[in-house]
């Protein structure tokens, strides 16, 4: 289950049994990565990157190029294996997470021949000087369970393009597609410890990653809570994170909004991947004349939701991560309900899932005041809040009335409260009358509690390299003029002219 230095490796920890949660059926067994695997990754990656390092753009580009071709080669494997051990849709993962994680290695081949930042110049006399963009070392990332494979992807792929050696940990719940990606990583070409993949708990594998004295960059996707922790073992031996966190993305419908536009965004965006997206829909604030045809348009489209087994590809939610994340869902349904809020559609497991799945129905719950639970805290399920406001800026000030800052979308017909809402609302994407699209060009990444540092994108890539001021000196001579702020002798007037000053 963990590839290290280019070879299957078992792991020494406890043993884990596997579960998919759309059938609560076991997957198999397989012994999670203890402190001996995180210290022969971090070691092998350790030894890799000194020629790693050296290889030029074009050849690591190369090798990402082909590393795509190799995963496209196991797409549908990916995707089924993605499927059963999340319990998502087949068709989000074949049509989603797949072709996504794949074009993020292609749209990194390329980023890794562009150079970014100032050209050579004089800016001390007599010298040029040039920054060099160089790669950190060994980098640690460790990823969470709702994507495996597209986050694995948004850490390795800008990592190792940028020339670092990687261990990334996956969530022990899902190592399918992380064991994958590092076999085609090998088919591929990739030279051994260079990307090494290894599955463990957070406690023990995880935190071990971060801690390692070799690792100088740690960068980590899941909860705010865990987020902060890596930050404090980060901070300890005082190295770099790139923290991918929590969110609770509002969606604002303002008084112009195309409203069955609205509501198809809102119900997409709220139940995509079963709402277990770091991105997705959870607070819709709707201007008070369209809220009831908001909320029944939303309740209609939630009850057409197919929900059951997720490998029908006519299905299309499938089941939670677990049914210990289920219960944690429902709790939260439960609680606003019995605070008075109405539950208007869902809150419930469907009758026919089976016995042991973690299936939850679409939810959209109304009439709760904004100091709820349920309006504050990230829920990470298929379930939708929505409250009314009256003006606009109301409705900013709800938008942005959270800890977290991650994303959120506006509705509006009108081009100056659309720029007024992308301009006023905190979050590290605002999306126009749409919810969701993210692209491989464009960054990924928090505002507030939900991280700092980028996915995705250019500024991904220059997030694992560091910049070096390279200064050479044009003259001739052994004396330059400045030196005499320092100290003079008198055997300057000795010394040969220089040519150039
Ligand atoms: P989590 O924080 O519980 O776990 C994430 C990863 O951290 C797992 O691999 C886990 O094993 C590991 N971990 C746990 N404790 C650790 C520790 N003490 N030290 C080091 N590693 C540790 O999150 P999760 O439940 O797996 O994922 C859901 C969360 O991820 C949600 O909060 C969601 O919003 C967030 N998320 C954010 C993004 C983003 O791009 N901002 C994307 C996806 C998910």
């Amino acid at each position: 289950m963990h590839v290290i230095d280019g070879r299957p490796v078992e792991g020494t920890g406890p043993e884990h049994t596997l579960i998919a949660p759309a059938t609560g059926e076991a997957l198999g067994t397989y012994r999670l990565a203890g402190l001996t695997e995180v210290d022969a990754a971090v070691a092998s990656a350790r030894a890799a990157f000194p020629d790693w390092k050296r290889t030029i753009p074009g050849d690591r580009a190369a090798l990402m190029l082909a590393l795509a071709d190799a995963l496209e080669a196991r797409a549908d494997e990916l995707a089924r294996v993605e499927s059963q051990q999340t319990g998502k849709s087949l068709r989000l993962a074949q049509d989603f997470d797949v072709p996504g994680a794949i074009d993020n290695a292609r749209f990194f081949a390329g980023a890794a021949r562009q150079l970014t930042g100032t050209a050579a110049g004089t800016y001390w006399p007599g010298s040029t000087s040039m920054v060099r963009r160089e790669p950190l070392g060994v980098v640690g990332s460790i990823a969470p369970w709702n994507y495996p494979l597209q986050m694995a992807a948004w850490k390795v792929f800008p990592a190792v393009a940028a020339g670092n050696t990687i261990v990334l940990k996956s969530s022990e719940l899902t190592p399918g597609t992380s064991r994958i990606l590092a076999e085609a990583a090998i088919a591929a070409g990739f030279p051994p410890g260079v990307l090494n993949v290894i599955a463990g708990d957070g406690p023990t594998a995880g935190q071990a990653l971060v801690a390692h004295p070799d690792v100088v960059m740690s960068s980590f996707t899941g909860s705010t809570r865990v987020g902060r922790r890596v930050m404090e073992a980060a901070a300890r031996k005082g190295s770099r994170i790139h923290l991918e966190l929590g969110g609770k993305a509002p969606l604002v419908v303002f008084d112009d909004a195309d409203v069955e536009a609205a509501a198809r965004g809102a119900v997409a965006g709220s139940l995509i991947n079963g709402g277990q997206d770091c991105t997705a829909a959870t607070r819709a604030i709707v201007h008070r004349s369209l809220f009831d045809a908001f909320s029944e348009r939303v309740v209609t489209l939630m009850e057409g939701v197919t929900v059951g087994d997720p490998a029908d590809l006519a299905t299309d939610m499938g089941s939670l991560i677990s049914t210990a994340h289920r219960d944690r869902v429902a709790g939260f349904v439960t609680r606003a309900q019995a605070s008075g809020a109405t539950v208007r559609c869902g809150g419930r497991t469907p009758a026919d899932a089976p016995a042991g799945s973690a299936h939850y129905s679409p939810t959209l719950v109304t009439g709760v005041g904004t100091d709820a639970e349920i309006w504050r805290e990230e829920v990470f399920g298929p379930v939708l809040v929505a409250v009314p406001f009256d003006t606009d800026d109301e409705a900013i000030e709800l938008a942005n009335d959270t800890p977290y800052g991650l994303a959120a979308s506006a509705w509006t017909t009108t081009t100056n409260r659309a720029l007024r809402a992308a301009a006023d609302i905190e979050a590290g994407c605002v999306w126009i009358n749409e919810h969701i699209p993210i692209v491989s060009e464009m960054p990924h990444g928090g505002y507030k509690a939900s991280g700092f540092g980028k996915d995705m994108s250019q500024y991904s890539f220059d997030e694992y390299t560091q910049i070096k001021h390279v200064l050479i000196d044009e003259t001739d001579g052994p004396r330059r003029d400045w030196q005499d702020i320092v100290f003079t002798t008198p055997d300057d007037a000795a010394l040969p002219e220089r040519t150039r000053q």
